[in-house]
């Protein structure tokens, strides 16, 4: 097992990676379950999976699991679902000093732990991720949100976790797309800040996919010691240290747009390709050398992941893409920050990027393939 500390002043806590976590949850968990009754809320397919596994772990520390179930999907991060998740919290007596446990992907983790930061101001959550997107990313770093009718994640708060497990087992129930979608997040911490990563990705990616046990602790561990490091040093993402963690979002964020945010497009296949232009732009302007960028055509690809605009089947111009782009939550007073590459390794902010060069640059991008 690997574990790693999130170090934030007064909220500091421990991610834990490794096979079959979940058959001790109630022991890793124990510090802050005090009650008999456990609220675990879960995701249906997460539960249907993992279910009995958790109720016989908290079974054997005496404890009993209340369910609450959460339909897969985007869907579920809604005001209506939040409401009902909240009123079926205060039903079940949840105190601020009580621990609820979020078990699922991305989706029930946002859901619970927004839900977790406003029930009577502030209560406990353990997040217990069971999908590779939100091992590497979602499960760590204290960011909530549900989802407006204004866009994705607009309604949140920043709200820290107390323990994270992240049950590598878990994976294996995973459809495969769901684990590539995670693995571009994977791809993302080696060529943001990790060189070395990246180029052990380039020689372990297939087996991470296959699941080889050592192989997907490595990668899983090694994301999330790089996410643990950027939040501890910007927690809520003044100082732009944490920004770089968007790298492949903001093109990723045009696509997932134009394809609905649907299924269509998951998230990490978005970033996948959001990563590939966002290499090509910066070797058009000049930035990063043109091998490098090929380097990464080749990984995202070779993982399966989309590395052309025409794996999309958009019938789009460049601007309706770079128009997306506008109503991105990261616009800052008028401009969009663009994450671009300087070399495998070393990401950074532009704010210099004009909309209407990304657009030409997508022009050029939609007619090549
Ligand atoms: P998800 O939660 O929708 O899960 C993907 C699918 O996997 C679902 O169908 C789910 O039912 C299924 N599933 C989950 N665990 C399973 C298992 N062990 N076996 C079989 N099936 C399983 O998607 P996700 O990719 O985990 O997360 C995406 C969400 O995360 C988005 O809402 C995104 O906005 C959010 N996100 C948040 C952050 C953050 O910092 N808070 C970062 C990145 C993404």
């Amino acid at each position: 097992m690997a574990v790693i500390a999130v170090e934030l002043a007064g909220r500091s806590y421990e991610v834990r990676v490794g096979h079959g976590l979940l058959r001790d949850l109630a022991d890793h968990a124990a510090p802050f379950l005090r009650k008999e009754i456990v609220p675990v809320v879960a995701d249906r397919n997460a539960r249907r999976h993992w279910g009995a596994t958790v109720e016989a772990s908290l079974a054997s520390a005496g404890k009993l699991a209340r369910w609450y179930d959460v339909e897969p999907g985007e869907g579920s991060k809604s005001w209506r679902e939040l409401e009902r998740l909240t009123d079926w919290m205060l039903a079940e007596g949840v105190e601020r000093g009580d621990h609820v446990v979020a078990l699922g992907g991305g989706v029930v983790g946002d859901l619970t732990g927004f839900a977790c930061a406003i029930l009577k101001r502030g209560c406990g959550f353990i997040q217990v991720p069971t999908t590779l997107l939100a091992q590497v990313d979602s499960s760590v770093g204290g960011k909530t949100a549900i989802n407006s009718a204004a866009g994705k994640n607009l309604v949140g708060a920043f709200h820290q976790p107390a323990l994270v497990l992240a049950d590598l087992a878990a994976l294996d129930t995973l459809r495969d797309r769901e684990m590539r979608a995670g693995y571009a997040e994977v791809l993302k911490y080696g060529l943001l800040g990790d060189a070395d990563f990246f180029a052990w990705l380039e020689e372990n990616g297939a087996a991470v996919l296959a699941r080889d046990p050592a192989a997907l602790e490595h990668a899983v561990a090694t994301s999330i010691a790089t996410k643990a490091r950027i939040v501890a040093e910007d927690e809520r993402e003044t100082t732009g240290a944490r920004a770089l963690l968007n790298l492949g979002h903001t093109f990723g964020h045009a696509f997932e747009a134009e394809t609905g945010f649907s299924d269509r497009l998951l998230h990490g296949e978005a970033v996948a390709l959001g990563m590939v232009l966002a290499a090509r732009y910066s070797a058009r302007r000049g930035l990063l050398a043109e091998e490098a960028s090929q380097r990464l055509t080749r990984a995202v690809d070779a993982a399966g992941l989309p590395a052309e605009i025409s794996a999309l089947n958009l019938s789009c111009s460049g601007r309706d893409l770079a128009d997306h782009m506008l109503h991105d939550k990261k616009m800052d007073a008028g401009t969009l920050p663009f994450l671009l590459l300087r070399s495998i390794g070393a990401a950074f902010l532009a704010k210099d990027v004009a909309l209407d060069d990304v657009a030409q640059f997508l022009d050029g991008e939609l007619q090549a393939h």
